[in-house]
C-alpha cells in the first residue's frame, strides 16, 4: 500500500520533511519500517503544498519512484511551505493511470490521500458507485480504488458535510460493503488535517510549543514524541490542537 504524510507548521523546505529525515518518505518508498501490506512503494509519488495567502495548493506528481526523480530532489531543496501532503504509492492493481493515480488528489482547497486497498475492486464496491452523481463517476481522477474513495469523500464535502464526517462516513460505507478494506485516509485544506486509521499504521508528532503537527503512516525519525493512532480512529488536528475520536463500526 502506500505511505503518506501531512504537515502543518512553520515554513520548511519540502526536503526537510520528506528527504532529510533518516526514515523520511523518500526512504519509506524502498524501506518502510511499519508498513503492514506490500514491500516497496515505487508506483509513483506526489507532493501537494500551500503557499501563504493562496488557498489552492500546488501539486507535483510523477509515475516514477520518488528516489529516481531528479526534478523532485531539486524542488524539495528550495520549495518551502507550512502545509504539505505527500505520498509514495504501491498500486493495488497494475494499471496505466500513472501520475493521475498518484496521491494527493485535489479539488479546490482540498488535498486527499488514501493508504490502503479495497479488496475485489472494482466489482466489490460497485453498489456504492451507484450513489454518486454520474458526473462524479465520469470525472474520477483515475481508475483506482483510491480515486473512488476520493469521489465519495468529495461528494460529501460538496454537500456541506464537515471534513471529519466526510472522511468517516465513506470509511463506514466502504467497510460495510467490502469488509477487509483498508482505509487510512488523509484530508487537508492547509489549515487542519483530518485522517483515519483503518487497517494500516498511522502516527503523529504534535509539538504545540513549536506550532507544528505531523501526521504520517510511520515515524520519519526516532523522536520519542511520536505516538501511534489506535486502529479505527478519526484524527483531527491543527498546528496546535489534536484530537482522536473512535470510529463507529460499519453497518453491514
Ligand atoms: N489503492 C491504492 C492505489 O492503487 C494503493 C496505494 C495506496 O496505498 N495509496 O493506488
Amino acid at each position: 500500500m502506500c505511505r503518506h504524510l501531512a504537515y502543518l507548521g512553520p515554513e520548511v523546505p519540502l526536503g526537510r520533511l520528506l528527504a532529510e529525515p533518516e526514515h523520511g518518505l523518500v526512504r519509506q518508498s524502498w524501506a518502510p519500517r511499519r508498513q503492514r501490506h506490500g514491500t516497496v512503494n515505487a508506483d509513483g509519488f506526489g507532493v501537494g503544498w500551500y503557499a501563504a495567502d493562496d488557498p489552492v495548493p500546488a501539486r507535483y506528481r510523477r509515475a516514477v519512484p520518488i528516489w529516481g526523480d531528479a526534478g523532485f530532489a531539486d524542488l524539495a531543496r528550495v520549495v518551502r511551505s507550512g502545509a504539505v501532503v505527500a505520498a509514495v504509492r504501491s498500486a493495488t492493481l497494475p494499471g496505466a493511470d500513472g501520475e493521475a493515480a498518484a496521491a494527493p488528489f485535489a479539488d479546490g482547497p482540498w488535498l486527499f490521500s488514501h493508504n490502503g486497498a479495497v479488496p475485489g475492486w472494482p466489482e466489490s464496491v460497485a453498489p456504492l458507485a451507484g450513489g454518486l452523481a454520474p458526473g462524479a463517476l465520469l470525472r474520477l481522477a483515475a481508475g483506482t480504488d483510491s480515486a473512488l474513495v476520493w469521489a465519495l469523500v468529495l461528494a460529501r464535502l460538496r454537500a456541506g458535510d464537515d471534513p471529519g464526517s466526510a472522511l468517516a462516513e465513506p470509511v463506514r460505507e466502504v467497510a460495510g460493503v467490502v469488509p477487509g478494506s483498508r482505509l487510512n485516509l488523509l484530508l487537508t485544506d492547509g489549515r487542519a488535517i483530518h485522517a483515519t486509521a483503518w487497517g494500516d499504521s498511522l502516527w503523529y508528532l504534535a509539538d504545540r510549543t513549536a506550532g507544528r503537527t505531523v501526521v504520517a503512516s510511520e515515524p520519519y525519525d526516532d523522536d520519542p514524541r511520536w505516538s501511534e493512532v489506535p486502529d479505527r480512529t478519526l484524527l483531527t488536528a491543527t498546528r496546535t490542537e489534536l484530537s482522536l475520536t473512535p470510529l463507529k463500526e460499519p453497518t453491514p
